[in-house]
C-alpha cells in the first residue's frame, strides 16, 4: 500500500457490504484454509499491524454495545474488589450464569462502557483485550468466528478486504458498496 490507507469505518455501509458479499466471503473462507497457516498469520498480522492503528476503537466501540461479554471467576473478583462491591452484590447486578459455570454480562451495551469509552479499562476482561484477535496466531482456526463480526468490527472488514487483495483472491462481480 503505497497511498495512505483510507479504512471503511461506517458501520451501515459495512453491514450492507457484507449482506451482498456472503458468497464471495464464503469462498474467501474456504480459500484461506488451502494456505500454509504461518504464512497466512504473517500477512493477517502484517494487515492488522498496519490497519488498526488507523481506525479509532472510541469512535466505533461496537464490540462493546453489540457483543455477549464472558469473564470469568478470577476476573469477576479482581473487577468487583474494584468497585468495592462484594462478589454477592457485584454478580446480582451485573451477570448472568449458566448451569454450567459460564458467567457473562447481563446487558449489551456492556454496563462498563460510557461514551463509546471502557470505564473499568485496567480491569476489562481477556475477551475485550483479545477481540478482534488478528494479532494472534493460528487465524486459520478463527475464520468462522472472524466472518462471524466482519460486518460488525471495522478492524476485522478492512483486513480481511485488504487480505483478499493482498492474496489476489478473485472477487466476485458484483457492485461495490463499499466505497
Ligand atoms: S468491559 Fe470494557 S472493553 Fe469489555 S465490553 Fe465492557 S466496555 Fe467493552
Ligand atoms: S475492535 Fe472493532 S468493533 Fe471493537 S471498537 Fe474497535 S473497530 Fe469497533
Amino acid at each position: 500500500m503505497n497511498a495512505p490507507f483510507k479504512p471503511q469505518t461506517d458501520l451501515t455501509a459495512i453491514a450492507n457490504f457484507a449482506q451482498t458479499h456472503q458468497a464471495e466471503n464464503d469462498r474467501f473462507s474456504a480459500f484461506i484454509k488451502e494456505y500454509n497457516d504461518e504464512a497466512i498469520d504473517a500477512k493477517v498480522q502484517e494487515l492488522d499491524a498496519l490497519i488498526s492503528p488507523t481506525i479509532s476503537c472510541t469512535d466505533c466501540g461496537n464490540c462493546c454495545k453489540s457483543l455477549m461479554v464472558c469473564l470469568n471467576e478470577s476476573e469477576a473478583d479482581r473487577l468487583s474488589a474494584h468497585l468495592t462491591l462484594d462478589r454477592a452484590d457485584f454478580d446480582a447486578r451485573y451477570l448472568e450464569k449458566g448451569s454450567n459455570g459460564m458467567m457473562i454480562m447481563n446487558q449489551m451495551p456492556c454496563h462498563f462502557l460510557n461514551d463509546n469509552k471502557c470505564t473499568i479499562y485496567e480491569y476489562r476482561f481477556e475477551g475485550c483485550k483479545e477481540f478482534p484477535a488478528l494479532h494472534l496466531p493460528h487465524f486459520k482456526r478463527r475464520v468462522f468466528t472472524t466472518f462471524m463480526h466482519y460486518d460488525r468490527c471495522p478492524i476485522i472488514f478492512n483486513v480481511v478486504e485488504a487480505l483478499k487483495s493482498a492474496m489476489a483472491f478473485e472477487r466476485d462481480q458484483i457492485e461495490s458498496s463499499k466505497n
